[in-house]
């Protein structure tokens, strides 16, 4: 900031020295020259050049050079000098202050601003710093200079003429940098104005007495009008003018042209009068020029600026040509590379537009088709559908499809589906015709035959096979087909089901849906898997089943093929009953008594609970074969096990394990407890009348029974061993005289 300021001060006083110089030098050289002849005061247009080009800063610089050159070079009193130096500070400062009032004043550029130039600083200015000039003298006087009554007017008009002469002669002088000049010599159009000075020049100097001054004056004047006619820049036409000054001066030096010949007064006043016109001229002949200048640049910009917007609306009107012309190509490949025939006709029914799948199915070509109806192109059935559709259209429905034949001489029938549409113009949206796409569907419909005819092929299987078929609905298990196989097996009929949920009808309906998670998991079918089923009257049936999932129709269903096996399973069930059961009694046999008092003895241990075996054996029974026979015998066994059976509880089990020989498994039962219900047993079998009404009386049947008991504290057994024990204790009893109960102790009977 500080080398800044620094830097302007320097400027300042550059400036301020170089003016206030300036101001005093040409005022000393004026008034050396003819001081009592002045129409010029070139210091006036000084201070103006002074505070346009530099503002107010300037001013102490003019105070002072105006308070030197009246007080010291004109002699003029100290007062009366310091009043006028007042005055020419204060006349330009208005007109400065004017002149900036005028925002757009810019400087020398159009001639409004010349013409506000002369105003504000010509006219006012000069007129502030003559009337304070008049006043001071007035005032104060000039000392030895006499003071004539129309100072302040002489004053005023020599101010004026030199602020308006010199002031933008220096302005502009002083924006001409040598590019300008160099850049403007470039022009082709210099070197004529260059040969004019030169003509001038030597019309001026011809020594042709004193006629050639008019000519020679009247030349020169018209040299700055000829410069601007021919559209010179001013600050070229300002340098020309320099050029030509110096050579009429140096001419007169020399003693030649016609200022020379004049005399002596004569020739200071002319060359005054000669500067004044010819700067007057050029500088409003210079701003003309620069006006016309700046008016051709205007339009050569608008003009510019309007080729501009043309090449654009030129350019952009190309390219939507260009675009339009690609969519129509790409229209048209489109609908040529269509493989569907499709058809543009007019609302008359005249094919307008077809593509090339149309033709190939009619077999002929656009101009053949172009202007033809439906029925001369495509014949009398399908021609006849096509108007038919046309006229549909045309009477308002948005959209029409239709199916049918075409005939075509040459060729198989085929069948075609038809779509028909309206076009519209996209503007008016006036009806301009009908577009029709069509549709082979001739494959499509024999397919459709084959497969209806290969449906009635298999639903006739399926209704004649003798394996029962049912289809059911996999969401809701509802009938949706049985042939007459399955109405049989089921005692139903398909007529009076159709629809129903068949979940009723498994027999553990938890079945189907292990099914379904099996059909899941395997795939989609599943074999052999046994189910029971309930008919619809109620009855049971077992069934083998085979399912798999598919559609039917249109539902996601289930697919039974069934086989009997109710027979075969209660075959099955006899076979197992017959393996377990005592023929004689149907009591259990050994096999099974064994298998369970093996299961008892786990779960006795399991829960820690007692639980006991008897042994039982008819005494003597040998006899009773002997003595009644065998039938006899087999008839007694069945009536000893009916006593048995009668005489437990539920859990209870009793079983012969062959010949006179049978067991009881008393669950969670102590061995006192089993003794008694042993005694009990015993008792009520010798009162139980088994024996035939032949047998001797006093004789009854009798059995002893041995008892081994099981205690969870004891040692790991398994059924055969207690079993053992059982009929050691048997064995016992027998030993002790039958008809009596031991309960194995270990090596002797134990007391009770
Ligand atoms: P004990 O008091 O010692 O038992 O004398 P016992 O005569 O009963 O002798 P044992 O138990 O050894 O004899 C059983 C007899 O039972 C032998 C056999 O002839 C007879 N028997 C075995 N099975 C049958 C059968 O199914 N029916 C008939 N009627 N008798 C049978
Ligand atoms: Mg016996």
């Amino acid at each position: 900031m500080c080398s800044v300021s620094t830097r302007s001060v320097i400027r300042w006083l550059f400036w301020s020295v170089g003016l206030a110089a300036c101001y005093i030098l040409v005022a000393w050289l004026v008034l050396g020259v003819r001081s009592s002849e002045l129409i010029l005061w070139p210091s006036a247009a000084v201070a103006a050049f002074g505070l346009i080009a530099r503002g107010p800063s300037m001013v102490p610089a003019i105070a002072l050079a105006s308070w030197v050159s009246d007080y010291m070079l004109l002699g003029w009193g100290l007062q009366a000098s310091a009043l006028i130096a007042a005055g020419d500070v204060l006349g330009p400062l208005l007109g400065l202050w004017l002149l900036r009032r005028r925002a757009r004043w810019q400087g020398f550029e159009t001639t409004a601003d010349g013409l506000w130039f002369i105003g504000a600083m010509g006219v006012i200015g000069a007129g502030v710093s003559a009337a304070v000039g008049a006043a001071a003298a007035a005032t104060f006087g000039f000392g030895q200079t006499p003071v004539s009554p129309d100072l302040g007017v002489q004053w005023w008009v020599t101010d004026m003429a030199s602020i308006v002469v010199l002031t933008p002669a220096a302005e502009l002088l002083r924006r001409v940098s040598l590019q300008t000049l160099r850049a403007a010599f470039n022009g082709e159009m210099v070197w004529l104005p260059a040969l004019a000075v030169i003509g001038t020049l030597l019309v001026y100097l011809m020594p042709v007495g004193q006629s050639a001054l008019p000519i020679g004056l009247a030349s020169l004047v018209m040299l700055p009008l000829l410069w601007s006619a021919m559209r010179l820049p001013l600050a070229v036409s300002a340098a020309l003018s320099a050029v030509i000054s110096l050579l009429i001066v140096t001419a007169t030096v020399l003693q030649q042209g016609p200022m020379y010949s004049m005399l002596g007064s004569d020739r200071f006043m002319s060359m005054q009068i000669i500067l004044l016109a010819f700067a007057s001229a050029m500088l409003l002949a210079g701003l003309l020029a620069n006006e016309r200048t700046v008016a051709l640049k205007q339009v050569r910009d608008i003009n510019a600026t309007l080729e501009k917007k043309v090449n654009r609306r030129t350019a952009a009107l190309q390219i939507s040509q260009a675009t339009t012309q690609a969519q129509l190509r790409f229209q048209e490949s489109l609908l040529n590379a269509l493989p569907n025939p499709v058809a543009f006709s007019d609302p008359q029914g005249r094919f307008t537009r077809v593509n090339v799948a149309f033709n190939l199915l009619v077999g002929l070509s656009g101009p053949e088709i172009h202007g033809r109806t439906g029925t001369q192109i495509l014949g009398t059935t399908l021609g006849r559908i096509w108007e038919d559709m046309d006229s549909e259209l045309l009477s308002g429905s948005l959209q029409v499809t239709r199916e049918a034949p075409y005939l075509h001489p040459d060729h198989e029938p085929t069948v075609w589906i038809l779509n028909k549409a309206l076009v519209r113009d996209a503007v008016s949206r006036q009806i301009v015709g009908v577009v029709t796409s069509m549709q082979d569907i001739t494959a499509i419909k024999q397919l459709q035959q084959q497969l209806s005819e290969d449906e009635q092929r298999f639903r006739f299987l399926a209704e004649e096979s003798p394996v029962p078929l049912v289809i059911t609905r996999t969401s809701d298990a509802a009938l949706l087909f049985s042939n007459k196989a399955a109405d049989s097996l089921f005692r139903g009929s398909y007529a009076e089901h159709a629809g129903q949920s068949m979940r009723p009808l498994w027999g553990d309906s938890v079945d189907r849906d292990q099914l379904l998670a099996r059909l899941q998991r395997e795939g989609g079918i599943v074999r052999g898997v046994e189910a029971q089923f309930r008919r619809f009257d109620g009855t049971e049936v077992w069934l083998l089943l085979s399912v798999t999932r598919g559609r039917y129709r249109d539902d996601d269903a289930l697919i039974f093929a069934f086989k009997d096996i109710t027979e075969a399973k209660a075959r099955e069930s006899e076979l197992r009953n017959l393996a377990y059961t005592d023929t004689l009694t149907g009591i259990p046999n050994r096999r099974y008594f064994l298998a369970r008092a093996a299961l008892e003895l786990r779960r006795a241990q399991r829960e820690g609970s007692p639980f006991v075996v008897l042994a039982l054996d008819i005494d003597r029974f040998k006899q009773i074969n002997d003595r009644f026979g065998h039938q006899v015998g087999d008839a007694v066994i069945r009536c000893f096990a009916q006593t048995c059976m009668q005489q437990l509880r539920g859990p209870d089990l009793c079983g012969r394990l062959g010949g006179d020989e049978f067991a009881i498994l008393l669950p969670q039962t102590t061995r006192q407890v089993a003794f008694d219900v042993a005694q009990r047993l015993r008792l009520s079998i010798q009162e139980a009348s088994c024996l035939p009404s032949s047998a001797p009386d006093g004789l009854t049947l009798t059995t002893s029974i041995g008892i081994a008991e099981f205690l969870p504290t004891s040692t790991l057994m398994d059924a055969d061993e207690l079993l053992d024990r059982a009929d050691q204790a048997l064995y016992r009893a027998k030993q002790a005289g039958r008809n009596r109960v031991e309960i194995w102790t270990g090596e002797a009977p134990a007391p009770v």
